[in-house]
C-alpha cells in the first residue's frame, strides 16, 4: 500500500495546485468584515447544469481545511449529479465559524448575496451547520435557494429521503456481500446521528437491525438510544468494533490510514460524504481487505434528488421512486467494479464521468 504521505507530497497544495488538480471550474472566496464572514464556494463542473449543493458551516481547524473540504465536496456532488441521472452540476459552498455562536442574520443574509452575484450558477441548500431558518436569511437575499421548507413551496428537509436512499444502498450491499439484502439482525454501526443518521437508525430498527451509535452530543445519543434500542458507543471505540455494516453518517474522512487496520465490517455504506481520507490509497486498500464499499456519492444522492425535484415542481413520491433506483445502480456498480478490477468508488466515479464526457459531447454541437 502506498504510504498517505507520499501521495500528499506529491500533490501541489497551491490554491491554484488544489483547484486545477480535480479541474474546478470556479471558487469564490467571500469576505466581509462587518458581519464576520468568511465562505468559500466551489463550482466543480456545469457541463450537465447549474451547480447544486449545500452550504456547510464548520469550525475549520485552518483556512486550508476548508478550502479542501469545499473542492472535494463540490466534485462530490458533479459526480452525485451525474450518476443520479439529474442535469445538475456540483458545487459546494463552507461558510468557517461556529455553527451554533458565529451566525447572525447579517452574515447569512451577506452570504446571500455573493450566491445571487453568481447568477444561478450556483444554487444552494442546507447542508452540516445550517438550519432550515438559516436557509430563509439566504433565500431573502437570493432565489438560487432550494431545499426550503414546505410552507416555501419546498421539499422540506431532505435528510430522510438522503437516509432511504443510503438504506437502499445499504440493503444493495448487504445482497452482494451477505447473498441477502435482509438487514434483519445484521450487527450495524452508525457514526452520527444527526439529520440523516437518526433517520437511518429508524429504517434500521424497523428491520431488527442490531444497531450501535456514537455522536458527539449526548442527549441526540441519549433519545435515539432509547428510542430505537441502539447500544450507545464511544467516539473511537466505533472503529473496533466486530459489525457487520459500518455506516459513517458523520463527516469525511473517517477512512484512512488510521481506522482502516482497525475496521472489521464486510460491508461499509453511510451517507457522509467523502469517506475515502484518500480515494487513490483507501479505495483499493478496502478492496484489498475484502470489505465492500458503497459509493457514497451514489447512495446519499437522495437528498439532491428530492431537492431537484424541488426545482421542478416538488413531487414527494416521485422523489422517493427515483431514490429507490439507488439499489439497482449500486449493484450495478458492484458488478462493474469486479468486471474491471478497480475498486468500487472508481467505478461510481468512471459512471458518473461517462456521462458527463457524453453530454459534453451533445452541447458542443449547440
Ligand atoms: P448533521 O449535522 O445533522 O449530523 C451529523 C452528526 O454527526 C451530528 O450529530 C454530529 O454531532 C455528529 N458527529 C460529528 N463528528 C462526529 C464524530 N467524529 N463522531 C461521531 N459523530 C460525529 O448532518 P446530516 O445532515 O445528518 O449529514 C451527515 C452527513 O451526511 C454529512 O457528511 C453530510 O454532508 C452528508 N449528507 C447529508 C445529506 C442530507 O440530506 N442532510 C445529504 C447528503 C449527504
Amino acid at each position: 500500500m502506498v504510504e498517505l504521505k507520499e501521495v500528499e507530497l506529491k500533490k501541489d497544495k497551491s490554491v491554484f495546485g488544489q483547484i486545477s488538480e480535480h479541474n474546478h471550474e470556479k471558487v469564490v472566496f467571500c469576505h466581509d468584515k462587518e458581519t464576520g464572514l468568511k465562505a468559500i464556494i466551489g463550482i466543480h463542473n456545469t457541463v450537465l447544469g447549474p451547480a447544486l449543493g449545500g452550504t456547510r458551516m464548520w469550525s475549520y481547524a485552518s483556512e486550508a481545511e476548508a478550502l479542501d473540504d469545499v473542492l472535494r465536496l463540490s466534485r462530490g456532488m458533479t459526480y452525485k449529479a451525474a450518476i443520479s441521472g439529474l442535469n445538475l452540476g456540483g458545487g459546494k459552498a463552507v461558510i468557517i465559524g461556529d455553527a451554533k455562536k458565529d451566525k447572525s442574520e447579517a452574515l447569512l443574509r451577506r452570504f446571500g448575496r455573493f450566491v445571487k452575484n453568481l447568477n444561478g450558477a450556483y444554487i444552494t441548500a442546507e447542508d452540516v451547520g445550517m438550519t432550515t431558518k438559516d436557509m430563509e436569511y439566504i433565500r431573502m437575499e437570493t432565489e438560487h435557494v432550494s431545499g426550503l421548507p414546505e410552507s416555501m413551496g419546498g421539499g422540506g428537509d431532505p435528510s430522510p429521503v438522503t437516509a432511504y436512499g443510503t438504506y437502499m444502498g445499504m440493503k444493495a450491499a448487504a445482497k452482494k456481500a451477505f447473498g441477502s439484502d435482509s438487514l434483519n439482525g445484521k450487527k450495524i454501526s452508525v457514526q452520527g446521528v444527526g439529520h440523516v443518521g437518526g433517520y437511518l437508525v429508524e429504517l434500521l430498527a424497523k428491520e431488527n437491525a442490531q444497531i450501535f451509535i456514537t455522536d458527539i452530543y449526548e442527549d441526540r445519543l441519549r433519545e435515539v438510544s432509547a428510542k430505537y434500542n441502539a447500544k450507545v458507543v464511544g467516539m473511537d471505540e466505533i472503529y473496533d468494533l466486530d459489525v457487520d455494516i459500518y455506516s459513517p453518517c458523520a463527516l469525511g474522512g473517517t477512512i484512512n490510514d488510521n481506522t482502516l487496520g482497525r475496521l472489521k465490517s464486510k460491508v461499509i455504506a453511510g451517507c457522509a460524504n467523502n469517506q475515502l481520507r484518500d480515494e487513490t490509497v483507501h479505495g483499493p486498500a478496502l478492496t484489498e481487505k475484502g470489505i465492500l464499499h458503497a459509493p457514497d456519492f451514489l447512495i446519499n444522492a437522495g437528498g439532491l434528488i428530492n431537492v431537484y425535484s424541488e426545482l421542478q415542481g416538488y413531487n414527494r413520491e416521485s422523489a422517493y421512486a427515483q431514490t429507490e433506483r439507488i439499489y439497482g445502480f449500486t449493484l450495478d456498480i458492484f458488478d462493474k467494479a469486479e468486471q474491471e478490477g478497480i475498486y468500487t468508488q472508481l467505478a461510481a466515479t468512471k459512471m458518473a464521468e461517462q456521462r458527463i464526457n457524453s453530454i459534453s459531447k451533445v452541447r458542443s454541437t449547440y
